[in-house]
């Protein structure tokens, strides 16, 4: 290869990369040692759009949205929600079937304080806890952080606490077929604390089980495990 055929290769690779590198502005929620890796992108196009609309609403709110310090937001937002959001476009009975192991466990098993960050349907406004889930394995378990992930597929979503409860419950149920699950979520809703009634330190909890869960004791060991 000549010099300059070397350097036109060269400038063709750097250009390939800055074109990529505008088009794609990738994030990936997921480590390197799952199995499972999805990695979001920001489409140019739909960003643009959303960045397009923040504007518009900065302006009708009263505020200037051309003076510096607002410039850069509309984009900055438009991003910033397609990631607390992102959860559309992942598949949790997907990340469950990921890891899912033959094994004769058959006891509770139970993750908890799992970080909640969610959005309400009604306010898009912020409502964030911990998650905490059991269940009981009939001949499968999954890996712990992939329990996780499926939390977070659904509560990066425009969501209602009792929905997200249910849907966790029953990608768990659907998935691994346990001889039962345990969900109970704890959150504060940030729409009732900034707005409306203004309840600064109410804490709202969920709750909902299947199979031996639905056995008083069998709920109570449970209740017990994550209290402890
Ligand atoms: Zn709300």
């Amino acid at each position: 290869m000549s010099k300059t055929e070397l350097t036109n290769f060269v400038v063709a690779l750097l250009y390939k990369l800055f074109q990529k590198g505008i088009k794609k502005m990738e994030f990936s929620l997921n480590g390197k040692n799952g199995t499972y890796r999805k990695i979001e992108q920001y489409d140019p196009e739909t960003t643009e759009k959303i960045s397009e609309h923040y504007k518009k609403i900065i302006d009708l709110l009263g505020e200037d949205s051309s003076r510096e310090g607002l410039h850069q937001t509309p984009m900055r937002v438009a991003k910033s929600m397609q990631f607390l959001l992102q959860g559309y476009e992942q598949d949790p009975e997907e990340i469950l079937r990921s890891a899912m192991f033959k094994e004769d466990y058959r006891q509770m098993v139970i993750v908890k304080d799992i970080e909640i960050y969610s959005m309400c349907e009604h306010h898009m406004l912020p409502f964030i806890g911990k998650a905490h889930i059991g269940y009981i394995p009939n001949g499968y378990i999954t890996g712990l952080s992939k329990i996780a992930r499926v939390v977070d597929a659904y509560a990066r979503r425009l969501q209602v606490q009792e929905r997200l409860t249910t849907q966790i419950k029953d990608c768990i149920q659907q998935t691994l077929n346990p001889l039962g699950v345990a969900v109970v979520i704890e959150a504060q809703h940030l729409c009732m604390q900034m707005r409306g009634i203004q309840k600064q330190s109410s804490t709202t909890t969920t709750s909902d089980f299947t199979g031996a869960f639905e056995r008083v004791a069998t709920r109570e060991e449970f209740i017990r495990l994550i209290r402890g």
